[in-house]
């Protein structure tokens, strides 16, 4: 299986690279925003409980996540592979991602980090906020909040990946054609 972990900041692109290496690799995405707002909108307890959170840029408790996380692992056991958006975010997010893959016989095959400058990623999210409807994309003291709550939380993960030798630093500027050529670069030699 080829398990990629795609990382980097709100408004990296993500989801927009993801549908790439789906495309590519045939693997299932599984991004943690997207289930979460599944969730809000069928107003489940899990949904109520993490939109609280959501709206003002701060990470959902991490039983929400893993437990969604865990019952798509468990519900696609002969999938070509996973791509993981937006999850981990957390170090408790990452022990638990790797005991479920290990509970399937297979690991975390590459830490993906795109890069981008943070004027950039502001003004990536405002716009996708005049589509989105999203309200943590149409208000910039909340998108600085969840910059910042990336750099606290979520960033040491890049340490956890790298000490496995499976950190990856990839160049998120650019055309997305271009930031897609080297994501697809990268995957091909893992
Ligand atoms: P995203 O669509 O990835 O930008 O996520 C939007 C929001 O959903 C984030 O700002 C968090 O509040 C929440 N969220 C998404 N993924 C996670 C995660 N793995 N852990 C905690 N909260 C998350």
């Amino acid at each position: 299986m080829l398990n990629l972990v795609l990382f980097g900041p709100p408004g990296a692109g993500k989801g927009t690279q993801a549908d790439f290496l789906i495309e590519k690799f045939k693997l299932i995405h599984l991004s943690t925003g997207d289930l979460l707002r599944s969730q809000i909108a069928a107003k489940t307890e899990m949904g109520i409980e993490a939109k609280s959170y959501m709206d003002r840029g701060f990470l959902a408790p991490d039983w929400i996540v893993i437990s969604m996380i865990k019952s798509i692992l468990q519900e696609n056991v002969n999938a070509n592979g996973y791509i993981f958006d937006g999850f981990p975010r957390t170090v408790e997010q990452a022990w638990a991602l790797d005991v479920l893959l290990e509970e399937m016989g297979t690991p975390v095959s590459g830490m993906l980090c795109l890069i981008v400058d943070k004027d950039e990623l502001i003004k990536r999210i405002l716009l996708r906020g005049i589509t989105s409807g999203r309200p943590d994309d149409q208000d910039v003291s909340i998108i600085e909040n969840r910059i910042h709550i990336y750099n606290e939380k979520t960033l040491p993960l890049t340490n956890y990946y790298s000490a496995q030798n499976k950190y990856f630093k990839i160049d998120g500027m650019g055309s997305v054609e271009e930031i897609a050529h080297r994501l697809i670069d990268t995957v091909s030699k893992l």
